[in-house]
């Protein structure tokens, strides 16, 4: 797999106009030679509205996700967006247990099975993302919570195409990136552990998340079995993600 992706998670951030105006640009300055993917996570707002003025079909190099999905088909939800609702703008991704929404509203792993499971019957891509405290890291144990992360929320999923994120909790928006040896070795042991689940290695990309910036995308992308990289805060300006991306 030698595709790098490259995946922009705007949170609740950016009005419409400013989301199109940035994507215009990274449009017109994206080097589409290069085999990577540059996949943008606005707003459900501005995906729909994306969607609507259709220009964006076409343009290679860029897809777009959505940054969560309700576990319920339809019906008495006030204020969710179903599978079915993402179906309807441009959404080939949609990002799942984020850390943000396991802690602040407090997510469970049965619930983003349940997420996964409507997904892929909805032909959307899935971006599990998974991830441990720094006090689960400082007891060592990163890679037995991850480990049973990835058996809980891929519980009954057949072998399909998904993306894992690993995303350290105390990395995220926290400006201290994990080294690279520590990505490689959480990325074999998240490989050991998606083959034992049933999953070929031609089925998942594995991403790293958590204090993505230019100064250091060159030397994590060095990291073992790595397929790309899921990033918030360096996202948001348009130049330093292209210069992230172009490094
Ligand atoms: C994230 O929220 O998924 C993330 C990786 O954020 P940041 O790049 O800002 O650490």
């Amino acid at each position: 797999m030698n595709k790098i992706l490259y995946i922009a998670n705007w949170k609740m951030n950016k009005s419409f106009n400013d989301s199109e105006s940035f994507i215009n640009k990274l449009i017109l300055n994206l080097d589409t030679t290069d085999n990577n993917e540059v996949v943008i996570c606005p707003s459900f707002i501005s995906l729909a509205k994306l969607d609507s003025t259709n220009r964006f079909k076409e343009s290679a190099g860029i897809s777009f996700g959505a940054q969560n999905v309700s576990d319920q088909k339809h019906g008495a939800f006030t204020g969710d967006i179903s599978v079915e609702m993402l179906k309807d703008t441009l959404s080939k991704y949609c990002i799942v247990g984020h850390s943000e929404r396991r802690l602040l509203y407090r997510e469970s792993d049965r619930q983003i099975n349940k997420k996964i499971k409507l997904l892929i019957e909805f032909d959307i891509i899935p971006i599990l993302c998974v991830g441990e405290s720094l006090e689960q890291r400082k007891n060592n144990e990163s890679e037995i919570i991850i480990s049973n992360q990835l058996s809980a929320c891929l519980k009954d999923i057949g072998e399909k195409r998904l993306i894992i994120a690993y995303e350290p909790v105390w990395a995220i928006g926290t400006g201290k990136s994990a080294t690279i040896q520590d990505i490689s070795k959480m990325n074999s042991s998240i490989k050991k552990q998606m083959n034992k689940l049933g999953f070929i290695d031609e089925q998942f990309y594995i991403l790293y998340g958590g204090s993505v910036n230019i100064e250091n995308v060159k030397v994590l992308k060095t990291a073992k079995h790595i397929n790309g990289f899921l990033i918030g805060g360096a996202s948001l300006e348009v130049d330093k993600f292209l210069e992230l991306i172009k490094r």
